[in-house]
């Protein structure tokens, strides 16, 4: 069973799918990390973003970024060092849409996120997951929330947990600024796939929200086997 989990940046997509691929026992597809492990190789890389539309993907294959399974998930690497704890940094958030909008990098990833689904259950989150990765997907999940609820959480992530009126302004603004690049790309841009269950999380908690997933995946699957 694939379930696809898109949505804007905050939105708690990633935290959700990773909490409900556990409680179901499915591996769970992380595919911004991808993206993000792109973005920080070719930071690394000292390719300045300007030169990125050229890169081909016999640049993107030099790059040697891949994914192992790691217990219930996958490990992102480049080459042998596992970069899965510095691809969240404030330099790989700023420029992951500027790689994410490039035709030759959602080429490349189309396949290698869909090898990573072969032969297991899933739960895969993204903003494309839906719509061009798994069209066929058996539960599409569209998870929205209030930006300035978005921006608190993301800022709770990084230890800001009372942050100030500019913190959160700035937040918001960061946000909403990579929402407008990832929903205005021309391909697979951010957009509510005509068959997703749309859930708005402002006003659940974590808990909640896992719940809500959970029971809507147990229904379809009631409904498959009825
Ligand atoms: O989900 P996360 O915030 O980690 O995604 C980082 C970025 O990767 C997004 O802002 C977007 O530009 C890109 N992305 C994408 N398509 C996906 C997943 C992520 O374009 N399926």
């Amino acid at each position: 069973m694939i379930v696809t989990i898109d949505g804007p940046a905050g939105s708690g997509k990633s935290s959700t799918a990773r909490e409900v691929a556990r409680r179901l026992g499915f591996r769970h597809l992380d595919s911004g990390a991808f993206y993000r492990a792109l973005t920080y190789a070719a930071l690394a890389a000292g390719i300045p973003p300007e030169r990125w539309p050229e890169l081909s993907a016999a640049d993107l294959d030099a790059f040697q970024v891949h994914a192992t399974l790691a217990e219930r998930g996958y490990r992102l690497l480049v080459g042998d060092t596992d970069v899965s704890d510095r691809i969240r940094s404030p330099e790989v958030n700023a420029n992951v849409s500027r790689i994410a909008r490039i035709p030759a990098v959602r080429g490349w990833l189309l396949e290698r996120l869909r090898d990573a689904a072969r032969g297991t259950d899933l739960v895969a989150d993204g903003r494309d997951l839906g719509t061009v990765v798994f069209p066929d997907a058996d539960l599409k999940i569209f998870l929205v929330a209030d930006p300035t609820e978005r921006a608190r959480r993301r800022l709770a992530e990084q230890g800001v947990t009372t942050p100030s009126a500019g913190e959160l302004a700035a937040e918001v603004e960061r946000l909403t600024l990579r929402d407008r690049i990832d929903s205005e790309r021309e391909i697979a841009p951010l957009t509510k796939p005509a068959d997703a269950v749309v859930l708005d999380t402002t006003t659940l908690d974590f808990d909640e929200q896992v719940e809500r997933v959970v029971a809507l995946v147990r229904a379809r699957q009631r409904g498959a086997r009825d």
